[in-house]
């Protein structure tokens, strides 16, 4: 069997078994599968086995696959980078969700590309770590970001989005984002997405909740070095 495939495969298990262990259903699940670095023909062959849900952090990255892949009309791309303003219209073009909104800005410029009514999916960042460069509201914000994005008339806040800290076991982590996705839910009730779990960490995600696990390297294999 392909390496791909079996990668695929033993993901898609490891899902199930964490789903089962948490009592959750594996099919209110939704796999994306990060392919940053790797070439189009990677994604081709993904969406050959079945895979629908991409991700990728970088707009000229996104947009340059998207474009040689347009034939694929059935992708949806998740846009899971940090985003200057600038890119919004670029990003907006591009994906089907937008999981990194941290500032009203930015939920901004994405709301006034909008191509006449079409709504875009979008998820608020929380930052789980004390750095601000590492992307995400503070979690002293979300509410305030959340309650903005619902008066952006073309954006559908649908839930929390989180990067697990590089020096805390993920699931206190997780357990922390947890509580921020009841905070958001308090101000737009239907925003239950969670979007959390890496490669080295989906398990624990699933267990506290996760709805979107955004996967790279246990699936496509090691990343290429970007240019
Ligand atoms: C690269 C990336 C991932 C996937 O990382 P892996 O460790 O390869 O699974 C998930 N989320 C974000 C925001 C990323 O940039």
């Amino acid at each position: 069997m392909d390496d791909l495939v079996a990668r695929l495969a033993d993901v898609d298990a490891r899902i199930a078994a964490a789903a089962r262990v948490a009592g959750r259903d594996p099919a209110a699940i939704t796999r994306i599968v990060v392919t940053k670095f790797h070439p189009a023909q990677l994604v081709a062959r993904l969406h050959r086995l079945g895979v629908r849900d991409l991700g990728e952090n970088r707009q000229q990255e996104l947009s340059a696959k998207r474009a040689e892949l347009a034939a694929l009309t059935d992708l949806r791309w998740h846009f899971i980078g940090q985003a200057q303003t600038k890119k919004a219209r670029a990003i907006r073009a591009a994906a089907s969700v937008v999981h990194s909104v941290d500032r009203d800005k930015l939920a901004d410029a994405l709301d006034r590309a909008a191509d006449g009514d079409d709504v875009l999916d979008v998820l608020v960042q929380v930052n789980l770590t004390a750095d601000p460069d590492r992307g995400g509201v503070a979690p002293a914000g979300i509410e305030a970001l959340a309650e903005h994005v619902a008066g952006c008339r073309t954006l559908q806040l649908r839930g929390v989005m989180a990067v697990a800290p590089l020096d805390e076991p993920p699931a206190a982590a997780f357990a922390r984002l947890a509580g921020y996705a009841a905070r958001l839910r308090r101000v737009v009730p239907d925003a239950d997405w969670i979007s959390a779990g890496m490669t080295a960490d989906f398990a624990e995600a699933i267990a506290a909740g996760a709805t979107h696990l955004r996967i790279g390297s246990a699936i496509t294999g090691a990343r290429p070095v970007p240019d």
